[in-house]
């Protein structure tokens, strides 16, 4: 150490490090939702910003402190909101030392382990989600992101087909794209077609089939009704239900006509990591790009998201970038730039490692495996208590209920969304709502490797006392 490391600022190190584990290890018996309001927030950290500075441990105890209560127990086994995973403690230990590293990701040179790390990472998942072994691999934010950077590939490749660089030519004359995907496409996908130019007046929403996949007979007619450059959006799981689209048989229709078939597996293409399961994903591997999130089911901490691309090369002209104050790799190593829309970035190869490496093949599966049948105990368990019933049994790690309310001019959608608030409040347990189908509705979603059948039973538990409470 030398003189000028300020002590206090280690020290600051070793509270922040002790504050973290004990969340971490506290986090199954803490109020599940947020306790504290905006206001009572606001007031905690309301201060000027000061002309001095502060003690660096004094600013790591005052937002610990400022912190409480409004920190969602989102990372704990008892949180079925929205699709959020968990992290499991090998990952949550090299993102902190990510951060102490403090290293660029932008580049082999700017932090040489980041790149390898991310290059073996990108084989390793590429085994387990049964992606082509040429396809290429950018780390990027989240799932988000990664439609963004494969959807630039397609653009690339769809376009340079018809003889135009979009690169360099820009949109401007080009063929406007279209985008052909279901009504259960996630709105992360429309934003990345904005992003990109296309358009969301260029998205066509196909009608799905009684097995809550793309409707084929439509697809048919929808590709065959146009000779304009077309990707076709499918999903590897919808965040209701958890239901796909028919991989196999799109790919033969998308590709017979030149089309770009780009998979949204945000969370549902882990699946492909489970021998067991791995069948309801069959014919995925045969798509043009990939995009998932190494925050949700992997259970590494946000944020870490990846596209791939079968296509290596549009999806190295889609991203590439070069400066005169860059070193080359040159074929030593790998640059991220070349497949990332960032320049500088937070390395996200390295907690993917370590996810990767402590939880093995089995690890991995055994996290998706029993992710699924938690969910489908809780979707039973929960459906058959008095007032409540199942709207979409558990497909994968997802599924949906709703309450029936007892008065005698009944408002179910009134009286769902009244439940899932005491529920809320009442802090054993965290769900969100949605309207499915035209009607309110508890989404279950099961995506930590904390969550345990007690941490199911403690649930169900809580929906039974919350729907005793409101029913008279
Ligand atoms: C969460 C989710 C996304 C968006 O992913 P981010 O990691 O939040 O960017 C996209 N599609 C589906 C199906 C999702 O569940």
């Amino acid at each position: 150490m030398t003189e000028r490391m300020d002590p206090r600022g280690l020290e600051a190190l070793r509270a922040a490090a002790e504050h973290g584990q004990e969340f971490y290890a506290g986090l199954d018996e803490r109020h599940v939702g947020v306790t504290a309001s905006y206001d009572e927030l606001k007031r905690r950290f309301a201060e000027a910003l000061s002309d001095r500075g502060h003690d660096p441990v004094q600013v790591v105890e005052e937002l610990v402190q400022g912190a409480d209560g409004g920190i969602l127990g989102s990372g704990g086994g008892r949180f079925f909101g929205w699709v959020i995973g968990g992290t499991v403690p090998a990952a949550l230990a090299a993102d902190w030392l990510v951060s102490a590293w403090d290293q660029v990701g932008a580049i082999y040179a700017t932090s040489p382990v980041s790149a390898v790390l991310e290059e073996i990472a990108a084989g390793w998942l590429r085994e387990l989600l049964d992606i082509p072994a040429g396809a290429s691999c950018a780390m990027v934010t989240g799932c988000q992101m990664a439609h963004f950077t494969a959807l630039a590939a397609a653009r690339t490749r769809l376009l340079g087909a018809r003889g135009i660089d979009v690169q360099k030519q820009g949109l401007a004359g080009a063929p406007p794209i279209r985008v052909l995907t279901g009504a259960h496409r996630h709105e992360s996908l429309l934003r990345a077609i904005r992003f990109l130019g296309i358009g969301t007046d260029h998205v066509e929403i196909l009608p799905l089939g009684p097995d809550g996949g793309i409707e084929l007979s439509a697809l048919e007619a929808a590709l065959d009704s146009s000779d304009r450059p077309t990707i076709v959006s499918l999903i590897a799981g919808d965040l209701n239900t958890g239901r796909r689209d028919p991989f196999g048989p799109v790919c033969d229709l998308a590709h017979a006509r030149g089309a770009w078939v780009h998979v949204d597996g945000a969370f549902g293409l882990w699946i492909k990591a489970s021998p067991a399961l791995r069948h309801h994903l069959d014919g995925c591997e045969r798509a043009d790009s990939w995009a998932t999130d190494g925050h949700k089911w992997l259970n590494v901490p946000y944020d870490v998201g990846y596209a791939f691309v079968r296509d290596a090369e549009a999806h190295r002209r889609a991203m590439t970038m070069r400066a005169s104050y860059f070193i080359d790799a040159d074929g030593a190593g790998r640059d991220p730039m070349d497949w990332n829309p960032e320049w500088s970035r937070r390395p996200r190869g390295i907690v993917t490692w370590a996810a990767l490496r402590s939880l093995g093949r089995d690890g991995v599966a055994n996290i998706v495996e029993s992710c699924c049948r938690l969910a489908d105990r809780l979707v039973q368990e929960i459906g058959a208590l008095d007032g409540a019933e199942v709207v979409a049994p558990a497909g994968m790690n997802q599924g949906l209920v709703r309450f029936l309310d007892p008065a005698p001019t009944p408002d179910h959608d009134g009286y769902t969304d009244r439940v899932i608030d005491a529920l809320q409040a009442e802090g054993t347990a965290w769900f969100g709502g949605a309207t499915w189908n035209g009607q309110r509705v508890m989404r279950i979603s099961v995506s930590n490797h904390r969550t345990t059948d007690e941490d199911v039973d403690r649930t169900v538990d809580a929906v039974r006392r919350a729907l005793r409470l409101r029913t008279p």
